[in-house]
């Protein structure tokens, strides 16, 4: 399978592709390294990670190409010079605090971009008829999608309507509705994952747990939004890898997957989940515990207070299941950070 990841220079995209030239890889996605190539499109934004894969600069089955997914006629040469079987489209814009101070880029990456890379296969796909019968484009969406749950309410079903109350949510549903459309009108064949928080070593500072474990080890305040009460579910970044490489290989074309661990904890009790590895991984010099750095900041406006996924759908179909739980994940990054 020929495959072109977009945005595979950021946190999941990167995690997607090593995961590929793993052994993992083969049997999993069936992406095999002497046969197939990959292709990682990314125009290297401020949230790229490039070095994160200079281990595959040497493998002939690799390219990258610094590219921007606005532009159509790219993406078309890149379909049409490799054969392309499978696109697992990743690049976006990802900051809900960053949508919420300028949306502007929000709207060229997340909806435009889309579009762009919609049309681009449209126009492959209809000279390319043999390959149209396997091809694949997986959209990676979020839970964020579903907007804002009450507590009292169950984890949503990929039927649920879509009520995206943040910037960043909103121009990842109207990418979907892109994607959805052109499914429909064009018969591209398209996939929709909407997952819920992912983790893991190598994530942008700016989100939730790399930053709070870069404030602490500076002795610096650990920010948090509000009362802190918000609900996340928290999923590990090669859980959600495995899971896309399932729907890749054997999800159904014009289908929704939601994707989560069910390990849904207040950002509160995540942060002092992490202070409390940090006591025990690397205690602070005054013997006090990392906690004490916690402070309450004025909460993000139209803060969304609970995500919460019903992944009966993909457990089922697809006989996927998350393999690593929420106290092990952190473990592991805690540690990472620890070694770096
Ligand atoms: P990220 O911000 O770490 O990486 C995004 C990558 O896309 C970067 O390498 C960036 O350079 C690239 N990119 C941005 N704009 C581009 C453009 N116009 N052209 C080409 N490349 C561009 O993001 P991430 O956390 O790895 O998220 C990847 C995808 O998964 C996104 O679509 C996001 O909405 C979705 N998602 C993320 C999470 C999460 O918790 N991180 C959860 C659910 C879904």
């Amino acid at each position: 399978m020929n495959i072109l990841v977009t945005g595979g220079c950021g946190f999941i995209g990167g995690h997607f592709i090593r995961t590929a030239f793993s052994a993992e890889g083969l049997s999993q996605l069936g992406f095999n390294p002497i046969a197939d190539v990959l292709i990682n499109l990314d125009n290297l934004s401020y949230a790229a990670n490039p070095e994160g894969l200079v281990e595959l600069d040497s493998c002939a089955s690799y390219h990258f190409i610094q590219e921007d997914i606005l532009h159509e006629q790219a993406i078309l040469s890149i379909l049409e010079k490799f054969h392309i079987e499978a696109i697992v489209h990743f690049a976006a814009q990802t900051h809900v605090d960053r949508s919420i101070q300028q949306v502007d880029p929000f709207v060229q990456t997340n909806v435009l971009g889309t579009l762009s890379i919609l049309k681009a296969c449209q126009h492959y796909l209809t000279h390319a008829k043999d390959i149209k019968k396997r091809f694949r484009m997986v959209y990676v969406s979020t839970d964020e999608v579903y907007g804002s749950l009450a507590s009292s309410v169950a984890p949503v079903t990929e039927t649920a309507p879509l009520k995206p109350s943040n910037p960043y949510s909103a121009s990842k549903a109207a990418g979907e509705h892109f994607v959805q459309a052109w499914c429909n009108t064009y018969q591209i064949p398209t996939i929709i994952t909407r997952c819920s928080n992912n983790y893991g070593v190598g994530q942008y500072p700016e989100k939730l747990i790399p930053l709070m474990l870069k404030q602490a080890l500076n002795e610096q305040a650990l920010p948090i939004y509000g009362n802190g009460l918000q609900i996340r579910d928290w999923i590990a970044v090669e859980d959600h890898c495995r899971a896309i490489n399932c729907v890749l290989r054997s999800g159904s074309v014009g289908e929704i997957y939601n994707i989560g661990a069910n390990q849904e904890v207040s950002n509160i009790a995540l942060v002092s989940i992490l202070c409390r590895l940090l006591d025990e991984y690397k205690p602070r010099t005054n013997q006090q515990s990392y906690t004490d750095l916690i402070t309450y900041i004025q909460d993000r406006p139209g803060h969304d207070q609970r995500y919460a996924l019903n992944t009966q759908k993909i457990r089922q179909e697809l006989a996927w299941t998350p393999i690593i739980s929420l106290e092990q994940g952190l473990k592991n990054i805690v540690l990472a950070t620890l070694d770096a």
